[in-house]
């Protein structure tokens, strides 16, 4: 039915009218584009199929919109910046698709436009085994890397559980469970290829530079870091890698309070154990895990710990973290250092995100996340349990203890509308929580379309001002994933 037909006359006939003559253009410009797309990655390069937008149009987070109208999949560098040229010159919105696994809403299409979808650009580059480095395109992903690292004793550390893209990575800012030894993506990037909104080809740290430190000029590298597609398409990433360690020993230990595990999560941080990851994961989240995974854990506050070194600094290590660990009331320390046992004793932690979900079948799990200094981390966490009791919702939690930042997965009904209100009411508290106790409302999950409104109150109006002049700057048509990360200004 044609909104014209609807209403003759009258404002309401105006606005249709207008509207017709926006989607009629919209369209023409969008056919024009097609053609245009086609003649640069094939046909077999660009896809309008309902099925392939839905897929393209949406994440792992409950946030919603709309799918894009076309989804590309360019096969080089060249590929990407004539696509964006097109998309420049008619002002289509262009969205960066890595694996589809971010949390916060990063790949929808708000305004519709045209997904790249990098999966095709496969190759890993310039493996620099003697300087420690690697430069990869943006469809590899970190398990990829890993794999192809492993007889080389190298590895890439950053692991945030799913088998997310590496550019997607730098794009969102990731960490996870390794973060507290071997930092987050800002620390683990050290140059990007980066298409700019007009097409422009550019690289953060000049082209094919691959110094490990550098104090040259404006810090462009750790601009697109966390920009989440904002401000350019990431097509190339040089990552720092790391000698795979000679040993590894695992540990778990349960606490009768959060208290009493975050203390020893400190005690141990402060005596310079060279902790790699140190995982928090509340009753519920032990309770859910043992369901799941037929285990027998106690169902109080527990950590999980992994420890990277020499064979024989371990030992000691393993020694020191007990001692800390049972001075703060922790009980049942039990450790391992042959992989299967260690993999045995961290699979409650691997399996958290499907032992979460398994507490309400059919519903689905929706991790947030929030950062604050480490002392705030117990009275953070008490006081969302007692939120979550309180408004009868599921959450279990499961924490980077190490880093400050934990998350709460959130499971619920998305089919309802009020339970998933209730839930967005809940993370807006929980990230309001973490801003007065001076933390952030996100540590690796990035801002998406979920926590817009939640970086204003972090940054305040002239640091988003600031952001915005860039943003300007860089794209001023605003085509580069629009309306994400800053909010849409009034017009
Ligand atoms: C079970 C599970 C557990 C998780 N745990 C963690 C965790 O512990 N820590 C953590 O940090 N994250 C975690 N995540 C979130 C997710 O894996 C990360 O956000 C990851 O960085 C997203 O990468 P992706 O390739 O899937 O990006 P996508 O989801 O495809 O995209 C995310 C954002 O990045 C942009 N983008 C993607 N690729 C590019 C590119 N090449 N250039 C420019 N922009 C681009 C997109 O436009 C979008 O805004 C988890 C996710 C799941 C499903």
């Amino acid at each position: 039915m044609s909104p014209v037909v609807v209403a003759a006359g009258g404002r309401f006939f105006c606005q249709c009218r207008s509207m017709t003559t926006k989607i009629m253009a919209r369209g023409a410009t969008l056919d024009s584009a097609l053609r245009k797309f086609r003649s640069i990655c094939g046909e077999d390069g660009v896809s309008v199929g309902a099925a392939v937008r839905e897929q393209h149009g949406k994440d792992e987070s409950v946030h919603r919109c709309r799918p894009p109208d076309v989804v590309v999949f360019p096969r080089c560098v060249e590929e990407v910046s004539a696509l964006a040229k097109v998309c420049h010159s008619q002002r289509l919105p262009i969205i960066p698709f890595g694996t589809g696994t971010g949390l916060e809403g990063g790949v929808g299409a708000v305004k519709g436009g045209v997904c790249f979808s990098l999966r095709n650009m496969d190759q890993i580059l310039d493996l620099h085994q003697e300087d420690f480095d690697v430069t990869v395109e943006p469809g590899v992903t970190r398990k990829t890397l890993n794999a192809y690292l492993r007889d080389t004793g190298l590895w890439f550390p950053v692991d945030p559980g799913a088998d997310a893209s590496l550019c997607g990575m730098a794009a969102c800012s990731a960490s996870g469970t390794n973060a507290v030894r071997y930092g987050t993506m800002r620390e683990n990037v050290i140059n990007l290829e980066v298409i700019l909104a007009d097409g422009t080809i550019i690289h953060t740290a000049g082209q094919a530079r691959r110094a490990r430190k550098t104090s040259a000029g404006y810090n462009l590298t750790n601009l697109f870091v966390g920009s989440e597609g904002t401000l350019g398409i990431i097509t190339k990433a040089t990552l720092r890698l790391y000698a795979v360690p000679e040993a590894t020993l695992s540990a778990v230990c349960s606490f009768p309070t959060v208290q009493a595990a975050v203390d020893s999560t400190v005690h141990i941080l402060q005596a310079g154990v060279d902790v790699a990851r140190i995982e928090f994961l509340d009753d519920v989240m032990m309770d859910a895990c043992n369901r799941f995974s037929s285990l027998s854990y106690p169902v109080t506050p527990t950590l999980f710990l992994e420890f990277h070194g020499s064979e024989r600094s371990l030992l000691e290590q393993v020694k020191t973290a007990e001692e800390l660990t049972r001075m703060n009331g922790g009980s049942d320390f039990q450790w391992a250092s042959d992989a299967e046992k260690r993999n045995r004793l961290w699979k409650a932690r691997h399996d958290a995100w499907y032992a979460a979900q398994a507490l309400r079948p059919g519903c689905k799990a929706y991790s947030t996340d929030v950062c604050v200094p480490i002392s705030q981390l117990p009275q953070l966490i008490v006081e969302t349990k007692a939120d979550l009791i309180e408004n009868k919702l599921t959450g279990p939690i499961a924490g980077h203890v190490g880093d400050g930042n934990f998350h709460c997965l959130m499971v619920l009904d998305a089919t309802h509308p009020e339970e998933v209100h209730q839930v967005h009411l809940f993370c807006q508290r929980l990230a309001r929580r973490a801003l007065a106790m001076n933390g952030t409302c996100t540590g690796e999950h990035g801002v998406g379309l979920g926590k817009r409104a939640l970086l204003c109150e972090e940054m305040g109006a002239a640091s988003i001002q600031a952001m915005q002049h860039i943003k300007d700057a860089l794209d001023p048509k605003n085509i580069m994933n629009p309306g994400k990360v800053l909010l849409p200004r009034e017009s």
